[in-house]
């Protein structure tokens, strides 16, 4: 099994992305840096799945640095609107000046609704959604692993919480009678769709 080293990349921009990432590998005593303390600008992510955008993200990473990279694409997929946002749910924050997820937040509500107006009668289900995370650890040489994790929940309103990062406030998991923001950082670790993630990468490297 390839290692990774002592040194690691993290190929993203979001910063509640990358508390996460970091506290997850931190114990393991790889030294991280960020894309941006390396001079690389966000790029556009156009893959149409989780997997292939986590991909495009390590793959720019790790070349532009000659490093291991291990990029992260998540997202929110609300079973009423099909799994939409999905590979979109950040573009669904976009406000043409920064991003709003209160604003995302709001489009999310608005969509069911309206979606909960064509539906008679009205599906127990509609408020159910899942946050799904893609990590890929990706060598300069291309040589890549993808690993994927999701939580199940559903989505409530008001939004609750100031924990956490994204769509944390309106997302419950299941089990849990808090939102992802209310919920501390270390329990978040423990089930969220990244820890999910992650464990399975760790399992595979230390089978190595
Ligand atoms: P991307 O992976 O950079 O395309 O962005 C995924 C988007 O999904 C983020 O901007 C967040 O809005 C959302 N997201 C992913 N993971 C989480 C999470 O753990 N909590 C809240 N929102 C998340």
């Amino acid at each position: 099994m390839r290692r990774v080293g002592d040194r690691l990349v993290l190929a993203s921009h979001n910063r509640g992305k990358l508390r996460e990432i970091e506290a997850l590998v931190t114990p393991f005593g790889i030294a991280v840096s960020t894309a941006d303390e390396h001079g690389m600008s966000e790029h556009v992510e156009d893959g149409t799945t989780f997997a292939a955008t986590a991909r495009l993200k390590a793959g720019i990473a790790a070349r532009g640095t000659g490093l291991p990279a291990l990029s992260d694409d998540s997202g929110l997929e609300v079973t009423a609107l099909s799994g939409r946002p999905g590979v979109y749910t950040a573009d669904w924050a976009e406000t043409g000046h920064g991003r709003s997820f209160p604003m995302a937040m709001q489009r999310v509500r608005r969509w069911i609704k309206d979606h909960d107006a064509s539906a008679s009668p009205t599906p127990p289900a509609l408020r159910t959604a899942r946050f799904v995370c893609t990590l890929c650890l990706m060598w300069p040489d291309g040589e890549n692993l993808v690993f994927e994790g999701a939580v199940e929940g559903h989505l409530v309103w008001p939004m609750r919480g100031t924990l956490g990062f994204g769509f944390d406030p309106i997302f419950q998991p299941n089990g849990r009678s808090e939102t992802f923001g209310e919920i501390p950082a270390d329990e978040k670790h423990a089930i969220s769709h990244r820890a999910v993630a992650f464990a399975k990468l760790k399992a595979h490297l230390a089978d190595g």
